[in-house]
């Protein structure tokens, strides 16, 4: 949704929607944990009113212990970075007791390593594929072996949770992340800027081979 026309965001939603959305993906910014502010609960609120997708809320917040329980009453799914100053396991834990399911995620210079001690705790790997912090930048394929990486620690390790990519997927990159093992894509800017969504949507899950 960081992408949209805020000024519409109802029928930006309703757009998201008619075109095959699965989810809604939410990028809240708090100017600390990213250079950048983007919206707080109220506006997933606002969201929330007008849909019956369920939203993907993706903490990029310094103190995601503190604000989760803001967010949670809206999401199906909150994420948090292991980058964060919080203890991960238990705001991992305490996101799950509220009902959502639970996500971690990475930026592009954390290791794989770094995320392996929570995997057996997550619903949702979300592995950033550029710096967080603004919409529309180009995809990091050196963010690619984190992929296979996560995909292949899933199936040694008999785990299921969903690998997801954030940041300039499109039907170029898409189909690189699908191939090492990612199954949930965020499409922004290439979904969002383009004039018939329905057709962006449709062309990244055909690149894909991804069925509906
Ligand atoms: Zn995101």
């Amino acid at each position: 949704m960081l992408a949209s026309d805020f000024s519409h965001i109802e029928a930006e939603v309703k757009r998201a929607e008619n075109s095959g959305a699965d989810w809604l993906h939410m990028d809240v910014m708090d100017g600390h944990f990213v250079d950048n502010i983007s919206f707080g609960p109220a506006f997933v609120a606002a969201v929330k009113k007008c849909t019956h997708l369920p939203l993907d809320v993706h903490l990029m917040i310094s103190h995601p212990d503190h604000y989760f329980s803001r967010f949670v009453a809206h999401a199906r799914n909150v994420t948090i970075h292991v980058e964060a100053k919080h203890d991960v396991a238990s705001t991992l834990f305490n996101i799950r007791k509220h009902g959502c399911t639970v996500g971690l995620s990475f930026n592009p210079a954390t290791p794989f390593e770094r995320v392996i001690p929570f995997l057996n705790q997550i619903d949702l790997l979300l592995v950033m594929t550029v710096v967080p912090g603004f919409g529309g930048q180009s995809f990091m394929p050196e963010t690619l072996s984190k992929v296979e990486a996560a995909a292949e620690f899933r199936s040694q390790h008999g785990l299921s949770y969903r690998i997801e990519v954030d940041g300039g997927i499109n039907t170029q990159t898409a189909p690189q992340t699908v191939e090492r093992g990612a199954d949930t894509l965020v499409v922004g800017t290439f979904a969002f800027g383009a004039n018939d969504m329905g057709a962006a949507i449709r062309s990244a899950r055909e690149a894909c081979a991804i069925s509906t």
